[in-house]
């Protein structure tokens, strides 16, 4: 039995025990990779893949770098305005901004709140 048709049999077995085929293909050997009832992300040939997770897990990342950075910049931006306002109280302008950099920070708390990894 070649090496193929033993890949496309395991295939037929994980389906048969209620795991889903990926649109996603195995980076070695470019077979379909199966996810199992338990999450794990599987390949015919290969066995364990972690690859999708890795991605995943790296778009997590990416994502709370920039809004850590995102934060950071709208608090300094915010606190030049909110020198402006010592000087002058009365400048709506600036009182404006100020509710707009609070709102846009309090957005990104919000989304840092429900990713996973602060949970
Ligand atoms: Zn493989």
């Amino acid at each position: 039995m070649s090496k193929e048709d033993t890949g496309v049999k395991k295939a037929a077995e994980l389906l048969r025990q209620g795991a889903t085929m990926l649109d996603i293909a195995c980076p070695k050997c470019h077979m379909p990779l199966f996810k199992l009832k338990n999450g794990d992300i599987v390949c015919p040939n290969h066995g364990k893949v972690i690859v999708v997770k890795d991605e995943e897990e790296e778009k997590k990342i990416t994502l709370s770098i920039s809004l850590d950075m995102l934060e950071d910049v709208l608090f300094k931006s915010m606190n030049s305005v909110v020198e402006k306002i010592k000087t002058d109280p009365m400048d709506s302008d600036a009182l404006l901004q100020i509710i707009r950099y609070l709102d846009a920070i309090e957005r990104i708390r919000k989304i840092k709140s429900i990713s996973p990894e602060n949970k």
